[in-house]
């Protein structure tokens, strides 16, 4: 299952969700440029007329700047309604729509059917929303939001081909069985993050059972999500198996450093330990 739905996440290139923080900018320039009058069109009465007519019956695509019937507009919006394309031709307008990068996929109860949130399109219908969360110019993930009627009960991060999603997959599935059998609605969210090796997971459950479901997380939680090992595979990428000490150290001193200790007390005192 989570194969699966990594590689949809991941079978696409990563240039679109590196932009789309800044494709707003980008259509506004488009926009911009295919508005500006067009040059080269007063050289004789006969062939100002000609150009009159072909403005007034087609229209300059935005994405491939060929001209086109007017009648055949086709605008491309974001699913809350803002207008990032006011005139493509239908080719590019198929194009984008096709191109546009999974930022979540969204599985409701133990249905199997993925509903996708793209730049373009929510088959959630507004249940969940993506945002982009920039860790830095390049590097992010995505953020979802939940309507009134889901709340978020675990948040955590698959990753890939570990030990560590392993057990995030036991979790994941003694989760399940609990709350099917105990007739709780549930969503599970798996949104992309700008690291190839790591998906976002994020349970929610029915907002009116929430307190039934935290008993269960929590037991799971001890069972299945050691930080520990969360950390320890995240920063170095190995298994438990393969840990070694020089590896305990620095994961140790990573987080001794993170709780603002100083870097230097820390290399003396391993230095006088070795
Ligand atoms: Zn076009």
């Amino acid at each position: 299952m989570y194969g699966t739905i990594l590689s949809n996440l991941k079978s696409q290139p990563k240039k679109n969700s590196l932009s789309s923080p800044t494709s707003t900018a980008t259509t506004n320039n488009h926009s911009m440029m295919s508005s500006m009058p067009e040059q080269g069109t007063t050289t004789s009465n006969n062939s100002r007329r000609q150009t009159m007519n072909k403005d007034n019956n087609t229209i300059e695509c935005e994405c491939c700047n060929k001209r086109f019937p007017k009648d055949e507009i086709c605008t491309l919006t974001t699913p809350d309604g803002s207008v990032e394309y006011e005139h493509l031709c239908e080719d590019c307008e198929m194009m984008l729509r096709n191109e546009a990068d999974p930022e979540a996929t969204v599985f409701y109860n133990d249905d199997d059917y993925p509903h996708i949130i793209t730049a373009y399109e929510d088959a959630t219908e507004g249940d969940f929303k993506t945002s982009w969360h920039a860790t830095d110019g390049w590097r992010g993930y995505f953020d979802i939001t939940p309507s009134d009627q889901w709340t978020p009960i675990h948040s955590d991060c698959i990753l890939s081909h570990s030990y560590d999603a392993e057990q995030l997959e036991k979790f994941d599935k003694e989760f399940q069985q609990y709350l099917l059998s105990n007739n709780i609605n549930y969503a599970r969210v798996f949104t992309r993050t700008s690291n190839l090796f790591s998906t976002g997971y994020d349970l929610f459950v029915e907002a009116s059972k929430v307190a039934q479901a935290q008993t269960i997380r929590v037991f799971l939680s001890l069972k299945y999500r050691d930080p520990h090992t969360f950390n320890m595979t995240a920063l170095t990428g190995k298994d438990p198996d393969e840990w070694t000490e020089n590896d305990e150290l620095f994961v140790k001193s990573w987080n001794r450093i993170k709780n603002g200790e100083d870097p230097e007390k820390i290399l003396k005192e391993l230095q006088g330990d070795a």
